[in-house]
C-alpha cells in the first residue's frame, strides 16, 4: 500500500504525501493490532456500535480513530469519547450535537483528570460533499451548495475544528471528475477558512485520482485488508 502511495504521488509530481488511514471495518481489532505494530496510526471506521468497542480494545496502543460514516446526532455522545475526527459531518444539526458532546466530553476529562496532551480540546470535523448531483445523497454527503454554511457553522463551534472537505465519488461516475469537482469546493473552502486545508478523498479503487486532485487523507479498506468478511 505505502508503494502505491509513493507511485500516485511521483506520478502527479506531488511533493507532499497524503495520511493513510486504515478503514478496518468488519475487522477485528487483532487485524488493528497487527497494522499498528507495523507503523499505521490512524484507522478509520463507520459504525460507532464497532469503533467504540475497537477503540477500546486498542485503547493502550495511542491510535487515531477517524469517523468515516454516517453519524447519527444521538452517537455524537459516544463518537467524540475514541475518535480524533469526523470526516462525514453532513448537516447543520450534527454540527451542534457533535459541539455539545465534545464540550461535554472535555468537562468529564477534566473531572477524571485525563491528560490533555492525549485528548485534544477540539475535534476535526471534514465537512462531507455529495458528489452524486442528486437530492437523495447518492453515497451521502451535503449538497455542494451548503458546503460554506456547514464550514461557517464548524468554525464558530468553541470546541470543534473546521479540517477541511471529504467526499466518496458516485458509484459508475469519473472519479477523476468527482475529485476535480471537490478540489475547487476545497479551493472555496481554504479562501475563507485558510487552515481548512484537509481533503478526505481515495478508497482503494480511486487513491491514484485523488492523490492527482491533492488529496491530503486517504481511507483505504479492502487493499490493505482483503474483502471485507461478510459484505462485497
Ligand atoms: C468502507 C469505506 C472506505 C474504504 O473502502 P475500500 O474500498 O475498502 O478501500 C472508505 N471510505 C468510506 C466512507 C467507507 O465507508
Amino acid at each position: 500500500m505505502n508503494a502505491r502511495i509513493d507511485a500516485a504521488v511521483a506520478a502527479c509530481g506531488r511533493t507532499s504525501r497524503p495520511t493513510l488511514i486504515v478503514v478496518s471495518k468488519y475487522f477485528p481489532v487483532e487485524d488493528v493490532r497487527l497494522l499498528a505494530s507495523l507503523g499505521v496510526k490512524d484507522f478509520g471506521e463507520n459504525r460507532d456500535q464497532e469503533a467504540s468497542a475497537k477503540a477500546a480494545a486498542a485503547a493502550d496502543a495511542s491510535l487515531r480513530w477517524h469517523f468515516i460514516g454516517q453519524l447519527q446526532s444521538n452517537k455524537a455522545r459516544s463518537v467524540v469519547s475514541y475518535a480524533s475526527s469526523v470526516h462525514s459531518v453532513d448537516r447543520v444539526s450534527l454540527v451542534g450535537a457533535l459541539q455539545k458532546a465534545k464540550a461535554a466530553e472535555i468537562e468529564r476529562q477534566r473531572e477524571k483528570a485525563l491528560s490533555q496532551r492525549e485528548r485534544p480540546e477540539t475535534l476535526d470535523c471534514f465537512v462531507q460533499v455529495n458528489l452524486s448531483g442528486d437530492e437523495s445523497g447518492g453515497r451521502g454527503g451535503a449538497d455542494p451548495a451548503n458546503v460554506l454554511e456547514l464550514a461557517e457553522r464548524i468554525d464558530a463551534a468553541a470546541n470543534l475544528r473546521l479540517a477541511g472537505v471529504m467526499a466518496v465519488a458516485p458509484l459508475g461516475g469519473s472519479a477523476r471528475d468527482a475529485f476535480g469537482q471537490l478540489a475547487g469546493i476545497s479551493a472555496e473552502v481554504v479562501a475563507r477558512y485558510p487552515g481548512a486545508t484537509a481533503v478526505s478523498a481515495g478508497m482503494s479503487g480511486d487513491l491514484e485520482e485523488a492523490v492527482e486532485a491533492g488529496a491530503t487523507h486517504l481511507r483505504v479498506g479492502s487493499d490493505v485488508l482483503g474483502a471485507r468478511p461478510g459484505v462485497g
